[in-house]
């Protein structure tokens, strides 16, 4: 995922583009219903005829906008987007590969490079479900794991490994506190669950990075953890994509084609603002602003 963002960085600079990073936008500024730029943390204002947001739409439009400069049916509609989750994440640094009793040994061998799940059976995924649903953590957590550096060396020194575990579940309403205790006693039910089918698993680890919802959402914007910027339920998907501002265009994963890695949200926002440009608005826009 990180070579993702860096192919599009290194293309949007080669386009032209100046690109800054560590610099939290904190208002879209607006004048008379448009938005002509955004007020980043520390005061900095950076002045565009197009702003594009691509981050959860609760953020921008409840805390980086003045909810009077919307309609309050839009304000009400984002205020009801549910976006809870219980999702936990394991960063781990390993010194050697895990080493199956299903398939022995810690040479780098293909099932290292695939996803090694742990969802011994949908009754087990179930369960984990169930338990989160009323109000505790999975006792044995279902989880889509992958070591990165099979395929990617690059990534930690010679010799040894990083893997990632994408967990589920705990309670969603973790989301307002950090619950460190129980992260980390979820943590090692999660790690002995790979222990059983590979034994050298617990020992190998050097490091471990836990993060669940509150993290998530403290850490990375993520309201309530959620991955997707808002759950993937029915009644959120195809509507609420456009942006009743004027000059201002959503990209997130909350939009239409998202969430995932998948640039269909870029790439309508793309759409949408080439289309107003040739119908000559975001000229006029411009020159509103200037
Ligand atoms: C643990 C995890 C596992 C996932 N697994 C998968 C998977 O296997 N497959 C898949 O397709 N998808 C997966 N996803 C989902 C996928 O990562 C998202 O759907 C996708 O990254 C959304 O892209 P985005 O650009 O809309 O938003 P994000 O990737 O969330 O990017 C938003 C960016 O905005 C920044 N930001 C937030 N607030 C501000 C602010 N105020 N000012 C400036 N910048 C700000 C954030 O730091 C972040 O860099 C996973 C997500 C997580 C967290």
């Amino acid at each position: 995922m990180g070579a993702v963002a860096d192919a599009i960085h290194r293309s949007a600079e080669a386009a032209g583009a100046d690109v800054r990073t560590d610099s939290r936008v904190t208002r879209v500024l607006l004048r008379n219903g448009r938005a002509y730029g955004v007020a980043l943390e520390g005061g900095d204002e950076l002045h565009a005829p197009i702003v594009v947001t691509a981050i959860h739409p609760k953020l921008t439009f409840l805390q980086h906008i003045d909810r009077k400069d919307l309609p309050d049916d839009f304000v009400a509609d984002i205020e009801r987007w549910k976006s809870r989750s219980g999702v936990v994440k394991i960063n781990l640094a390993l010194s050697e590969l895990p080493d199956f009793l299903a398939d022995p040994g810690t040479e780098l061998q293909d099932h290292h490079t695939g996803s090694l799940m742990m969802a011994l059976s949908n009754e087990y995924m179930q369960q984990a479900f169930q338990e989160a649903r009323a109000g505790m953590a999975a006792a044995r957590p279902f989880c889509e794991g992958c070591i990165p550096t099979t395929l990617d060396p690059t990534l930690c020194p010679e010799g040894f490994h990083t893997m990632s575990l994408f967990t589920q579940w705990v309670p969603h309403e973790w989301s307002a506190q950090p619950h460190t205790e129980d992260l980390e006693a979820y943590a090692d039910r999660m790690i002995d669950a790979y222990t059983e089918l590979a034994p050298n698993f617990k020992s190998s680890i050097l490091h471990r990075q836990v993060i669940g919802p509150y993290e998530m959402e403290q850490e990375y914007g993520l309201i309530g953890g959620n991955i997707f910027h808002g759950e993937l339920s029915a009644e959120q998907l195809f509507h609420m994509r456009p942006s009743p501002i004027a000059g201002l265009y959503q990209a997130s994963s909350a939009t239409h084609g998202g969430g995932g890695v998948c640039g269909i949200p870029g790439h309508h926002a793309a759409r949408e603002i080439l289309k107003d440009r040739k119908r000559g608005r975001l000229k006029r826009l411009g020159r509103t602003q200037a």
